[in-house]
């Protein structure tokens, strides 16, 4: 980028909140999906009005700007992979607003992190339930913009389900209000319903307002053992269809509990061939009886073996350990984790299990499964035993797109939770047609006509 650009958007937001030398620009070209891009500049906003002078100035000399949180998207969402400027929302705009107690909602700057407004909001007695397992460095920011979703979805929903109203710059630097405090609003389109999950690529948000709900008072930790996954995934939809709302109903596979038993020596019986674990919460006694009741009777009669209760924390905790060490437990089936987070609707999911172990069989690769059953997002994992081998990588990659026609012709989605960026842009023409997407450049090009914000991402 030419000095002269630099020199102008230093007189916006002040010398020390522009960088361009090396080691920043090594620092902001990675994100989780750990490929890099390195920008020509990054630039940390002080406020609204930072980033409205920048994007004007941008758009009026076509320069790209590339938004960013944490970095920890897991598609390169916030990668400059055209390289141009990343604007990073994390240092200074990353404030706690408002908790307004009376109508239950906190308003926040795009850059806090979401395990701080968790905290804020049960400080005083209120709860923030999206809880993706990146909550204690995330932003509010990148969660809103890849619609992220945690443990808790099954029961509570996900970021989009918590978002009253959004203000956000323009990239021509125009800011609007989308949404607005009340639980109602039926005024005009829902921009904020299409800012939300759009991966930075029609506007940067600059304030974002989060409904609250009251914090349940109690909560228990349960796990069912299954002989397989099927009888298990059976479980998940015919409990859930029973009367059953826990918190979180998430599932391990027979390959996910024997990498947890061999490699952390983790305590599940050796029979198991699928383990469904989570929490059932309420405000009294008799809720959590019952819900657990209901999962105990659904899961035996579908075909479950054990049926266990934590009785206290430390007992909780121990459940827990096996589903939040699957990830790195099956890396004993290969130097290269192939991994995907597809979604189909709930009562899909033995059909689709079964179909993804076949794809995998047929390429001679391992598929440990896990995931959050209770919202038919599946943790996909195809396991390239040598990451050096040419030809075993592009097989796991022809597994991958296997699997993506298999869960969009089975009604699902290329994606539950982490949306598209550049990883998954080749694939979109397996989930969209033509139309759609043309739609979909229409919109991008409503915000962005000179195509400066984040562009080519999602195929557009
Ligand atoms: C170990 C680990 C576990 C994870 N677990 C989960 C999980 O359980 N559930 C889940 O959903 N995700 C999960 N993720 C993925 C990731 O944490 C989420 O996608 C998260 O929402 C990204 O937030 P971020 O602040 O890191 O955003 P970034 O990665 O910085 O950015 C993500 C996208 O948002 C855009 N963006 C960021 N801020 C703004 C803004 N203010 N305005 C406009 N656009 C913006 C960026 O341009 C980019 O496209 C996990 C990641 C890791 C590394």
């Amino acid at each position: 980028m030419e000095n002269k650009h630099l020199e102008q958007l230093s007189k916006i937001v002040g010398q020390e909140n522009i960088k361009s030398d090396k080691a920043h620009m090594i620092a902001y070209s990675y994100d989780a999906t750990r490929t890099r891009f390195e920008p020509d500049a990054v630039i940390f906003p002080k406020d609204k009005f930072d980033i409205s002078a920048i994007l004007k100035y941008c758009n009026e000399h076509n320069i790209i700007v590339v938004p960013r949180g944490a970095g920890s998207g897991f598609t390169g969402g916030a990668l400059p992979a055209s390289g141009g400027i990343v604007l990073s929302l994390e240092r200074h705009m990353n404030k706690l607003l408002e908790i307004d107690m009376q109508n239950m909602l906190a308003v926040v700057q795009p850059g806090l992190i979401n395990m701080d407004l968790q905290k804020a909001a049960e400080a005083v007695g209120l709860f923030y339930p999206p809880d993706p397992a990146s909550e204690e460095y995330s932003t509010l920011g990148g969660n809103v913009s890849e619609n992220a979703g945690g443990m808790r979805a099954a029961k509570y929903g996900i970021t989009k389900d918590y978002v009253m109203a959004l203000e956000a710059v323009l990239p021509n630097g125009e800011i609007i209000r989308a949404g607005k405090k009340t639980i109602k609003d039926v005024a005009g389109y829902n921009i904020a319903g299409i800012l939300i999950a759009s991966e930075g690529t029609l506007a940067v948000i600059t304030e974002i307002t989060l409904k609250l709900i009251p914090k349940p008072k109690h909560k228990k930790t349960y796990m069912g053992i299954f002989p397989d996954v099927t009888t298990a995934m059976n479980a998940v939809f015919k409990s859930l269809a029973s009367g059953a709302s826990p918190v979180a109903m998430e599932f391990l596979d027979a390959l996910v509990i024997k990498a947890l038993r061999d490699k952390l020596k983790v305590d599940l019986p050796e029979f198991a061939g699928g383990v469904l674990v989570g929490d059932v919460d309420g405000n009294l006694e008799d809720e959590i009886t019952y819900q657990l009741d209901v999962l105990e009777k659904s899961f035996k009669e579908n075909g479950a073996t054990d049926f266990i209760v934590a009785s206290n924390d430390e007992e909780a905790k121990k459940l827990w350990y096996a589903r939040r060490n699957a990830s790195p437990a099956v890396t004993i089936y290969g130097t290269k984790k192939l991994n995907e987070d597809i979604s189909v609707p709930r009562s899909k999911l033995p059909e689709a299990l079964e179909a993804i172990y076949a794809i995998g069989d047929k390429y001679g690769f391992k598929v440990p499964c896990f995931g959050h059953a209770g919202d038919g997002n599946i943790h996909v994992n195809v396991m390239v035993k040598d990451k050096n081998n040419e030809q075993e990588m592009e097989d796991g990659h022809k597994a991958i797109e296997e699997i993506f026609q298999l869960v969009v012709d089975m009604g699902g989605t290329l994606s539950g939770e982490h949306g598209i960026g550049t990883s998954k842009a080749p694939f979109m023409h397996i989930a969209f047609n033509e139309a759609e997407m043309e739609l979909f450049r229409n919109i991008k090009k409503a915000f962005d006509p000179n195509n400066i914000l984040n562009p080519f991402k999602m195929a557009l």
